[in-house]
């Protein structure tokens, strides 16, 4: 078990599997609470993230990473896995433990658990990455498995080059002969018949003998425009699994990991820091880490927060979405331990009237939305009402040292 993090009132401490989760908040929840609130005077909540052990821990700071030794399988690159994607790398949160929870029951089960699988989630959530975890795991347990993972535009093209050369009965029976299909970004084939015609019948033969099919998409099947009927309803047939956009303490705990797996350390001023800036894709926040990690070995310096602002100065700026309203609720709504709803609904108890002026003049000082605009965010209030809030708001704060820390606080979180 290890910290990752402890950001408005809630803890996040980091395990190595579901089991600990389950353990942890059925035996040691309260005791960790209590522990907290003795030696620190605070009231916390407790999350906890999954972050599967590495065999090896890298031991020693700043020394690179051993090159990786070639595939000693050929199978892997037959079925065109890349071996760094497995299940145990995946750091399992809120916002993907589900989606994690059914790639794992697949693998215990090739072909009858669910089938087929749909993964279904916005770019650079981890679709990719899990599709190819399954792949290499039955691989690893059975490396005589045909497997293949591909993205639907190579299956695209080999259909086109395999008419073109008159060789549509290998192709066929290069696929319909499979135990396990990995279809990355199906909604690609939407709009090409000839396509959807040929994988219809892929399907329906690996389907019939319960052979895995698993498909991702960053759409669910019944909003894949053009694309037949019958094939976004066989999408359908096993489950869907979503992935959310990540939780700040998923991101923090993959930073972490990638930090350790380098051989850098990390603090957690950063690893927020990066987190809240930026907002869902976690390739970009790879990205991003990387670029920092590159800067402290050449310069020689740690990674602080000054140097990772510096490093990604003018980089990141544009490409980060602005703030928007959503992310000022959640973000208030998570401090003051109340629910999104709450700041939207009518009640007008203190501690929940306060935390919604906090929003509304929060939102009206970072987003460019307008008071009407505001005003429908926070459950159809009028534009008056929310100039009343933020009016509320500036003159309070000048007298009130508790509530000028507390907005102070939120917007060091949010990097406002
Ligand atoms: P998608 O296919 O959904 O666009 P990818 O699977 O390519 O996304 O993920 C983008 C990058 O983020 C990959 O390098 C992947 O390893 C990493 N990644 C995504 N989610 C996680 C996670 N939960 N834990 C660790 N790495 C992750
Ligand atoms: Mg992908």
């Amino acid at each position: 078990m290890e910290y990752v993090s402890c950001r408005a009132s809630k803890l996040v401490l980091s395990v190595p599997s579901k089991f600990f989760v389950e353990w942890i908040e059925e035996h040691y929840k309260q005791t960790i609470i209590e522990s907290v609130k003795v030696t620190s005077d605070t009231d916390v909540t407790l999350g906890l993230v999954i972050v599967a052990q590495e065999k090896a821990p890298a031991k020693t700071q700043k020394k690179p990473a051993e090159p990786k030794k070639i595939s000693s399988q050929p199978n892997l690159s037959k079925a065109k896995l890349n071996e760094k994607y497995t299940l145990n790398k995946f750091v399992v949160g809120k916002s993907n433990e589900f989606c994690y929870a059914a790639c794992k029951a697949i693998t215990k089960n090739l072909g009858t658990t669910y089938n087929p699988l749909f993964l279904y989630g916005g770019v650079g959530l981890g679709k990719t990455h899990l599709m190819q975890a399954i792949g290499n795991d039955a691989l690893e347990k059975n490396p005589d498995m045909r497997v293949l993972y591909i993205s639907s535009e190579e299956f695209v093209n080999d259909l086109i080059s395999s008419l073109q050369r008159g060789h549509m009965s290998s192709f066929r029976n290069r696929y319909r002969s499979l135990d396990l299909l990995l279809v990355d970004d199906i909604q690609f084939i939407a709009g090409k018949e000839r396509t959807q015609e040929e994988f219809f019948h892929t399907f329906n033969t690996l389907f019939q003998e319960k052979k895995q099919i698993v498909l991702s998409s960053d759409k669910f099947p019944k909003e894949i425009t053009n694309m037949e009927e019958r094939l976004r309803s066989r999408f359908a047939w096993g489950l869907i699994a979503d992935i959310q956009p990540p939780e700040l303490e998923i991101k923090m705990a993959i930073l972490q990991k990638i930090a350790k797996e380098n051989g850098f350390t990390l603090g957690e001023e950063v690893s927020s820091y990066l987190g809240n800036k930026i907002k869902s894709n976690i390739r970009e926040l790879e990205g991003c880490f990387s670029r920092v990690m590159a800067y402290s070995s050449l310069t020689g310096r740690n990674i602080d927060l000054e140097m990772t602002k510096e490093t990604l100065k003018g980089i990141y700026d544009e490409t980060t979405s602005a703030i928007d309203i959503k992310d000022i609720q959640k973000a208030v709504a998570d401090f003051y331990k109340l629910k999104v709803l709450d700041l939207k609904s009518k009640d007008r108890k203190k501690n929940i009237a306060l935390p919604r002026h906090v929003a509304i003049y929060l939102c009206r000082e970072y987003t460019n939305n307008s008071l009407p605009e505001i005003g429908r965010a926070f459950g159809g209030r009028d534009h008056t009402t929310i100039m009343h809030s933020v009016q509320k708001v500036k003159q309070d704060v000048n007298d009130n040292t508790k509530l000028y820390n507390e907005i102070k606080e939120i917007k060091r979180i949010m990097d406002l």
